[in-house]
């Protein structure tokens, strides 16, 4: 529910029930936390109901999303509670998420490079990259333009588009994983950062690219035939 439902700064507080409890943590009737995945970590924060109260642990995706809990022993099935996501932490992921967008989309662009995987650790994003020419690969240029687009004030627009759509577009990138989508899913989320990239993606995003601060890159390292690891803060 956090795709359609909720910005992706400053989470406001939700309500919800408890559906069932676990060792681990519960499982609520709705949630708006992002739970971890596409390299993006899991939001965190705190469960209240009454006068009860449970810090919670990253968010883990499933067949159910699981809030993991430090006391899940305090709640009962049925309960309402209220769930408080720790903005400071989600609104760090979202700019760093949204901003993966930015330079892979620029990477593309410039150097024809594809991005093979990406991970948010605390104060860097890693992004793994193939290229068709490695060596045209120029850290102070990629980041000048990153930062270029980064101050440009370009809007960051959701769509809900059919796959027909998504994979006839001229424009769209990252197609190639849909395969891996159940087939019963026909509306898909599309991320647009006006004139700068358009993909399928189930993160969370700053409403405008002027809301990130510029990047730096901070190492550069070669992982294998055509593939460099670039990470920046
Ligand atoms: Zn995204």
């Amino acid at each position: 529910m956090h795709l359609t439902q909720h910005p992706g700064l400053n989470p406001p507080v939700f309500e919800a029930t408890i559906t069932d409890i676990i060792d681990d943590g519960i499982f609520l009737d709705r949630t708006f936390c992002y739970p971890r995945g596409g390299g993006q970590p899991g939001d965190k924060g705190s469960i209240t109901s009454g006068d009860k109260f449970s810090n919670m642990g990253e968010v883990k995706p499933g067949d159910r999303i699981l809030h993991p809990l430090q006391s899940p022993d305090l709640f009962r099935e049925g309960d309402k509670v209220e769930c408080m996501i720790d903005s400071s932490w989600r609104n760090r992921n979202t700019m760093m998420h949204t901003a993966q967008h930015v330079f892979s989309a620029i990477a593309n662009d410039m150097y024809k490079a594809e991005t093979v995987g990406n991970q948010i650790s605390d104060h860097t994003t890693r992004i793994d990259l193939w290229f068709p020419d490695r060596d045209l690969f120029d850290a102070e240029e990629i980041s000048l333009q990153v930062n270029d687009v980064l101050n440009s004030g370009a809007e960051v627009l959701i769509h809900e588009w059919s796959r027909e759509e998504i994979v006839s577009h001229e424009k769209m990138r990252h197609t190639n994983f849909m395969d891996r989508i159940p087939s019963s899913i026909s509306m898909l989320r599309v991320v647009e950062i006006e004139d700068i990239d358009l993909c399928p993606c189930g993160g969370t995003h700053v409403g405008n690219i002027s809301q990130i601060p510029k990047i730096t890159i901070e190492n550069v390292k070669s992982k294998g035939a055509g593939k460099l690891r670039v990470s920046y803060s």
